[in-house]
């Protein structure tokens, strides 16, 4: 049987113009990690997203052990982050030491819960034990309600990285995404909607922090005519001719936006009639990237778990994906407290993962792939609305109960 490629979750998608970046790196031999095309991506990525001042870093992972190594995390220091989460968002905290408390994810945002980080903020002060600073994480490119967890977080004097390697180009109330907190980290992996082919940034609107960052970032060197260092730094700087490439992908990052989105549309349009299907909410002023396009699976209506739907589009050549595994179900931090949003019901990031998919989302997505993922989902829940339609299976709906939980 001939086989048709495989539909892909999110790929690069080069615009034609970073090969030219790259020659002039490589006619100027500027083969390096550092060079024009580096000093030109930090300077149009702090005028894209409106902060003072930016650095790039080899990964987004990178730049979130940055952001808490400026923010003077050391060891035996607490760190609070989002569990809803790629582990990327809380290693760097590990490397420095730091203990981990996670914070649960609410129903409107599927990012973290103001009400969750109140009460981990208030134990923590009773402990006379407040973190050196909070991950917020943008999931799938949805921002975090900031303005409650900007109150919290100032009313106890923590400040706020923002993990903004997902949402790059969203917005908060016409702000960027990572321009809210008091540094923001992005990420240009492979498969974030633009790329480096590898890299990260940090932004902030403190000059100072940001050129501590790049200081750390190219191994610490004291300003002495010999190699001398009185600090621990690191090899975390992007080379020119990564920088060359995320200069031209900055520069269709709007486009990659607009794409996402109605990609987006366009699966809402065609599935969102079936029952027990729901879509990630786009929270009033906020605008979202739409990295990935994420749907619940309602297990009272459909008896296929998201794990056996990404099975089965697996076989018809589609790659699909679970949601995050919220990280304090991770054996990893077996040990790290959480805090949930409601305390008498199951956790909203569990809820989600267990309910959750993300699909073909990339902007170099064809209208033809697309309609072919529409029709396999089709072809996969359509069947099982009519043979489950009996109405004792219908009397619960997670779905709609984690939609309808109170937001205060
Ligand atoms: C991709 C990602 C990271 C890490 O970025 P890298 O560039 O891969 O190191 C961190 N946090 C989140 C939420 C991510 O999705």
């Amino acid at each position: 049987m001939q086989r048709t490629k495989k539909i892909l979750l999110s790929s690069p998608h080069m615009s034609g113009n970073e090969q030219h970046y790259i020659d002039q790196a490589f006619q100027t031999n500027w083969i390096a990690p550092l060079g024009p095309n580096v000093n030109q991506f930090e300077e149009d990525l702090a005028r894209y997203t409106g902060a003072k001042a930016a650095t790039v870093t080899n990964s987004g992972t990178a730049a979130i052990h940055l952001a808490l190594a400026v923010l003077g995390v050391k060891k035996g220091d607490r760190v609070f982050c989002s569990s809803f989460t790629f582990i990327a968002s809380a290693n760097p905290a590990l490397y420095l030491g730091a203990e981990l408390t996670f914070i649960d994810s609410e129903p409107g945002t599927w990012n973290m819960s103001p009400r969750a980080l109140a009460r981990a903020l208030a134990e923590a002060k009773r402990e006379q034990r407040l973190p050196k600073a909070i991950i917020v994480v943008h999931l799938y490119g949805q921002h975090a309600d900031m303005d409650p967890l900007l109150m919290l977080a100032d009313a106890y004097g923590v400040p706020i990285i923002e993990d903004a390697a997902e949402s790059l180009g969203a917005s908060y109330q016409n702000k960027k995404s990572g321009t809210l907190g008091k540094i923001g980290i992005y990420s240009f992996n492979g498969n974030k909607i633009i790329t480096t082919s590898g890299g990260g940034a940090l932004v902030s609107d403190d000059e100072e922090l940001i050129e501590t960052a790049r200081f750390l970032a190219t191994q610490a060197k004291d300003p002495a005519p010999y190699y001398q260092h009185s600090t621990v730094g690191y090899n975390y700087r992007m080379s020119n001719i990564s920088a060359g490439i995320g200069i031209a992908q900055l520069q269709v990052l709007e486009e990659r936006i607009a794409t996402r989105r109605a990609i987006f549309d366009l699966y809402v349009q065609e599935m969102n009639a079936i029952e027990g299907i729901q879509f990630m909410p786009e929270m009033q002023g906020t605008f979202s990237n739409r990295w990935l396009t994420t749907l619940l699976i309602d297990p009272t209506i459909f008896y296929q778990k998201p794990i056996e739907v990404m099975q089965l589009m697996d076989q018809a050549g589609i790659e699909t994906r679970l949601l995050w595994k919220p990280l304090h179900l991770q054996p990893l931090f077996k040990d790290a407290p959480f805090y949930r949003h409601n305390e008498r019901t199951s956790p909203v990031s569990e809820l989600l993962f267990s309910m959750g998919l993300c699909l073909p989302s990339g902007s170099n997505l064809t209208i033809e792939e697309q309609y072919r993922v529409i029709e396999t989902l089709h072809h996969i829940f359509l069947p099982q609305i009519v043979s489950t339609s009996s109405p004792a299976t219908q009397t619960f709906s997670p779905v709609s109960s984690i939609l309808s939980y109170p937001l205060t």
